[in-house]
């Protein structure tokens, strides 16, 4: 990954049988792993599901960092920020960056449903109702739930916006107790540290996590299941690539952030590759802060404030997703949608993927709401949940370029972005 670690679990001089793999860089190791675990899988067909454990594995390993490592990187964050003022206008400028660009996702999303008609002509069977759709809590209550009745039972079902609350009063707690907050603060900052020398263990065995995952993947879905969905797949990934190309890319990292695509790419390829094998971005988070910190030059506040919140409501590639399923749904039961119900899909996705958890599958449970707000049957859900898994990759992927995006946008626009850190990833 970054240079300006050691990496204890590399060999400084390889040698030997595996002296090729240990001087690989991390990520080169990941895309190995990635394109290994496709052709793997596809030799192996369902069988590839005996390799699923070793990813299994991987996914636990970084899921257990997520709680300590939140909490402790943001109060540090916190502690280092006792600007009051600072604070509400960085989350400001994150919420609003957040959403806008899943505005444009959801009208990418449409846009390509409305072209490439995904549903058109196919004869969908109507299955077994499915699950009743999701009823959107009450703003107040979204509000009320985020305040943590009892702080360590949010940590301990992972509630991220509880524990950011939490984590946000505790920084401004410790730092209005002045020279006796000091002790609290420094201990914190030390617990965050031994928990980023933990991300990079848990990182060093990514390879092989992600090479068990995509081999499963693979193994599960033959030709066959994947072929009649063709074109909903290629709509959601199509649009996904053009919103990360022409949105976070060409608009974000380039026009308003005026900084190299390139360095923006390299240094993020170790997040996208988690994100794009575990399908949750919650659980990513740890490599998305390790991304965001090491590589792009993101401050810790920054990131540590950005990233979490990113991961919790910032769903763009999710929101894309809802776009197109939601046209693919209506043009396969021959449903005529009027402009009024094209703002509906916008404004509710918008909710909905705000309303999405990090974690895998959570849009397809969602796309219940949008669907429920047009009238679309919700027996669609069922006919795209056989491919969920494949679409949830690409959108998992967007979701995390998104969070590092505006963190990137952020911290530049703070003047928190150290630019000698985020050029020199080309050259690592
Ligand atoms: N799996 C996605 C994520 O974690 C959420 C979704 O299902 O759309 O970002």
């Amino acid at each position: 990954m970054a240079k300006t670690h050691t990496d204890p679990l590399t060999p400084t001089r390889p040698g030997g049988p595996f002296g090729f793999w240990t001087s690989l860089k991390l990520w080169q190791k990941i895309i190995i792993a990635l394109i290994l675990g496709v052709i793997v899988g596809g030799i192996l067909g369902p069988t590839a599901e005996y390799i699923k454990p070793i990813g299994s594995l991987f996914v636990n390993l970084i899921k257990m960092l997520i709680v300590p490592l939140i909490f402790s990187s943001l109060v540090v964050g916190i502690c280092s920020m006792d600007d009051i003022k600072k604070m509400g206008r960085i989350g400001a400028k994150a919420f609003g960056i957040y959403l806008l660009t899943t505005a444009i996702a959801i009208t990418i999303g449409l846009a390509v449903g409305t072209i490439l008609q995904p549903g058109a002509g196919l004869s969908m069977q109507m299955p077994a109702e499915l699950t009743a759709a999701k009823e959107a809590p009450s703003f107040i209550q979204t509000l009320l739930n985020m305040v943590p009745k009892n702080p360590v039972a949010a940590m301990s079902s992972g509630a991220v916006l509880q524990i950011i609350v939490f984590a946000l009063m505790l920084g401004v707690a410790i730092n209005l107790a002045g020279d006796k907050g000091k002790p609290v603060a420094a201990l914190f900052e030390s617990f965050a540290e031994v928990m980023y020398k933990m991300t990079h263990m848990v990182m060093a065995f990514a390879p092989y996590g992600v090479f068990a995952l995509m081999a499963w993947v693979a193994g599960k879905y033959g030709l066959d299941v994947l072929l009649p969905l063709a074109t909903v797949i290629m709509g959601v990934y199509v649009g996904c690539i053009l919103h990360v190309l022409l949105t976070l890319t060409g608009g974000g990292i380039m026009m308003l952030g005026r900084l190299n695509p390139i360095r923006y790419w390299r240094g993020i390829i170790d997040a996208q590759a988690v994100a794009f094998t575990t399908t949750s971005s919650s659980g990513t988070l740890p490599v998305t802060m390790e991304c965001a910190r090491t590589n792009l030059g993101v401050s810790r506040p920054i990131s540590s404030f950005v990233l979490p919140l990113g991961a919790t409501i910032n769903m763009d590639g999710t929101a894309l997703y809802q776009g197109v399923a939601a046209l693919f749904v209506a043009q396969a039961f021959g449903i005529d949608l009027s402009t009024g119900q094209y703002i509906t899909i916008i404004l509710t996705s918008t909710l909905a993927s705000i309303g999405s958890a990090g974690v895998p599958g959570a849009g397809l449970i969602m796309l219940s709401l949008v669907l429920t707000s047009v009238g679309l049957p919700l027996e669609g859900l069922a006919v795209i949940a056989g491919i969920d898994r494949i679409l949830d990759m690409a959108r998992t992927t967007v979701n995390v370029t998104g969070d590092l995006m505006v963190s990137v946008l952020v911290a530049k626009s703070e003047g928190e972005l150290d630019e000698e850190v985020y050029n020199e990833v080309a050259t690592v």
